[in-house]
């Protein structure tokens, strides 16, 4: 399988030759075909299988309509991560693939001034990956509005909940659209995990690397 086989548009595939690699991973050839249908997922992946991308490039394609300036506040994608450095990283790639697209990342996360993130969210963006501690924080300080939102990402979903998120991300899911695409990612799937994603998918592609 070739990248140009999963159903990318040109946009996306020219912004992934600047990153070199010759052929998708198998969660990218399984995940991206299914996500860019719209349709939810559960991934069985660890970090290292390039499940960010497998995420990513097909939800960036999705949400890179034609339209004018993104809505200040107004996030069309969140992307919920367990630790700074892996959210930062996530954003680091998604800066990289959205380049052609015209679609605003940011990245907030705990042990930064709150006023910082408070402002990068001010800025208008599409993109938003978050620790969901700080999310939250924003949320209560109706620093936030996710009511617009159309791809909600869980990344590493059993590290959040060792991490003592879960009361976190269950606060955040509620208030999100019920209409919306879930991608859920997870190493491992112990019952807790599996009870959550049933809550959060509907109907979901499944797929395990
Ligand atoms: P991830 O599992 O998303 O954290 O990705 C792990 C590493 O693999 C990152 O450094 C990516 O840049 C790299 N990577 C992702 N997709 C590919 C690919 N198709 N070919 C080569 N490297 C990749």
């Amino acid at each position: 399988t070739q990248f140009t086989d999963l159903g990318l548009s040109q946009p996306l595939l020219d912004a992934l030759a600047s990153k070199n690699y010759t052929q998708p991973t198998p969660i990218q050839a399984q995940a991206i075909p299914t996500v860019l249908t719209g349709r939810d997922l559960l991934g069985i992946a660890q970090t290292g299988t390039g499940k960010t991308a497998a995420f990513m490039l097909p939800s960036l394609d999705r949400l890179a309509t034609p339209r004018v300036h993104p809505i200040p506040k107004r996030v069309r994608m969140l992307v919920l991560a367990p630790t700074r450095e892996l959210a930062s990283q996530i954003a680091d790639s998604a800066r990289t693939y959205a380049k052609n697209v015209h679609l605003t990342v940011d990245v907030v996360f705990g042990g930064t001034a709150p006023m910082k993130s408070v402002r990068a969210v001010a800025r208008g963006l599409d993109v938003l990956v978050a620790t969901p501690g700080r999310l939250l924080d924003l949320v209560d300080q109706r620093a936030i509005d996710l009511s617009r939102l159309e791809i909600l990402v869980l990344d590493e979903a059993d590290q959040m909940l060792d991490l003592g998120f879960i009361h976190a991300l269950k606060r955040i899911v509620q208030i999100v659209p019920k209409q919306r695409q879930t991608l859920f990612f997870s190493a491992t799937m112990p019952r807790a995990i599996k009870q959550l994603a049933d809550t959060y998918l509907t109907n979901p592609a499944e797929v395990s690397v």
